[in-house]
């Protein structure tokens, strides 16, 4: 039987041990923290639960494969439901909509609320459609860094379709040529946010995003967000893997170009192949600091981060649902200050996500759990405690004005995330959610491979290596790492 050690219980470090006690492997997880998930994990504050990360869950037959991949009914495990709604928008102007889950729906409601001809909105769904369907199958179920994604009857045909791919010309410049009222291109904009980058600067590319919610779904786990990461340590540890938690990885044992081992705790532990779920940059750094380091690849500029507000709030509001967006006034600044000037605007737009309406008890009778969240810069040794401080007022101001009501006198619970506890919790790289930005056109060739090239049985998983952050892309990773293992 086969050892394999995994560095790090994210989602993508769980279901690469999931995927490998299906091949039989014996699998040992280590954790440095006490508990599983990593940034998908959840805590409770005075009656209120929140999910610490991610709330929007997308592409879930990904966590369903797992489970019939190890011969298991998704069903005993996990639930899940599709939303009826995407989001409900507020703008500065009073203009406010619900997003419909439905193109049809979501086209008719904007061009009533906002006046863009229902046709575009179709046109830009279908768009998107066809570039999921022209990368799918050539970035983001292969690794990039072998010669066989190039040559296969996919890959051919993708390359027939790769203009369609508008890679050439900004996301905000597509959409702006299609859209002719501003509040639209600023919706579909917001997509550049889902991996961190920058709608100025990502290229049109990345107008696959909203594919994924309008034209697939958007789900909600019943349980919250940590109900996958629950459900699926349930299941690789009835396939037989085993959870080590508080057992920092502190070294990567190497014999010429073999990985031996790793240290836990002082301890030399052997290993036939060891897969890190660590920041990539960090594997390198800490775990194998004598080996080469791929200098172009660690040094790509990061995705945004996240600065979070956990409130329990003693009220119910029926304008809001899910998920929440108030977007600011202008986005390009707003991009500006986090892209180039590394900070965070006056007058940023606040996402709150809100599972007690879908899970009543996630907050105490007649309250809602917030989870208030605004895109920040990386960490970069800000000043983070007055950019929290100021962050804080910003966003109870605009929230107050948009709600009616002063939020700060309804906020009878309090937690706090910002990029230095991103990176100190989760060992990613200068806290960013998604590892590197987006922000050019060969990001996604400048992501590490899912295999080391120095280290014939290492391998590397998770948002920060190919094929991207997410949940949905750090699950995809999974299996590409462990496609490649015989
Ligand atoms: C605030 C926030 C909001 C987000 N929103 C969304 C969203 O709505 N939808 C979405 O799809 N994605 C979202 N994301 C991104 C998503 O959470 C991540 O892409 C994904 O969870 C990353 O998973 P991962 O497998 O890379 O591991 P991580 O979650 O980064 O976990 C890595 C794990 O490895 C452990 N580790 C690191 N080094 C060591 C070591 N040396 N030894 C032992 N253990 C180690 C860490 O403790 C950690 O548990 C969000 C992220 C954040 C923070």
């Amino acid at each position: 039987m086969k050892t394999s050690a995994i560095i790090g219980a994210g989602i993508a470090g769980i279901a690469s041990a999931i995927r490998l006690a299906a091949k039989g492997h014996r699998v040992d997880v280590y954790e440095g923290n006490a508990y599983p998930g990593g940034k998908l994990s959840s805590f409770e504050r005075n009656g209120y639960r929140f999910d610490a990360g991610p709330s929007l869950f997308t592409m879930p037959q990904l966590v369903d494969d797992l489970f019939m991949l190890a011969g298991k009914n998704p069903s005993d495990y996990f639930h899940y439901q599709k939303l009826p709604e995407i989001c409900r928008y507020f703008y500065e102007d009073g203009t406010r909509f619900i997003a419909d889950a439905e193109p049809e729906a979501l086209a008719r409601t904007i061009e009533k609320y906002l006046g863009e001809p229902a046709e575009n909105v179709l046109a830009h769904l279908k768009e998107s459609a066809v570039k999921y369907e022209v990368t799918e199958k050539l970035f983001l179920h292969r690794s990039l860094h072998r010669l066989g994604t190039y040559f296969n009857r996919d890959a051919l045909k993708g390359y027939r379709n790769l203009h369609k791919l508008d890679a050439f010309r900004s996301m905000s410049a597509a959409n702006a040529s299609r859209f002719s009222d501003p509040r639209v291109v600023q919706l579909f904009n917001r997509y550049a946010t889902y991996n961190g980058s920058d709608p100025y600067q990502t290229p049109a590319t990345m107008n696959i995003i909203p594919h994924l919610e309008y034209n697939i779904g958007a789900f909600f786990p019943k349980g919250g967000m940590v109900s996958i990461t629950e459900s699926l340590v349930k299941l690789a540890e009835d396939l037989g893997v085993t959870f080590h938690y508080t057992s920092k990885v502190e070294k990567l044992l190497t014999t010429s170009n073999r990985i031996s081992g790793v240290t836990v705790n002082g301890r030399n532990l052997d290993y036939d192949l060891v897969i890190s779920n660590m920041d990539v940059v960090n594997t390198f750094r800490k775990l194998l600091p004598e080996a080469r380091q791929p200098e172009r690849v660690l040094r790509q500029p990061k995705s945004s981060s996240a600065l979070i507000f956990y409130w329990g709030i003693k009220k119910q509001f029926s304008e809001l649902g899910l998920h929440n967006i108030f977007f600011s006034r202008d986005y390009p600044t707003e991009f500006r200050y986090i892209f180039q000037e590394k900070t965070i605007h006056h007058d940023p737009t606040v996402y709150v996500n809100i599972t007690s309406k879908y899970e009543p008890g996630d907050a105490p009778a007649g309250c809602e759990n917030w989870f208030v969240m605004v895109n920040a810069p990386a960490n970069d040794g800000q000043d983070w405690d007055a950019l929290i401080a100021e962050t804080r007022k910003n966003i109870l101001t605009k929230l107050s004005r948009q709600l009616g009501e002063d939020i700060e006198n309804l906020i009878e619970a309090e937690d706090t995330l910002d990029p230095r506890l991103i990176e100190s919790r989760t060992s990613s790289s200068q806290g960013a959610l998604y590892g590197n930005s987006s922000n050019n056109r060969f990001a996604a060739f400048l992501r590490h491979a899912n295999f080391s090239r120095q280290f014939d049985n290492l391998y590397f998983v998770g948002g920060s290596v190919h094929p991207g952050g997410g949940v949905p892309l750090c699950l995809l990773s999974a299996k590409i790492a462990v496609d490649m293992v015989n």
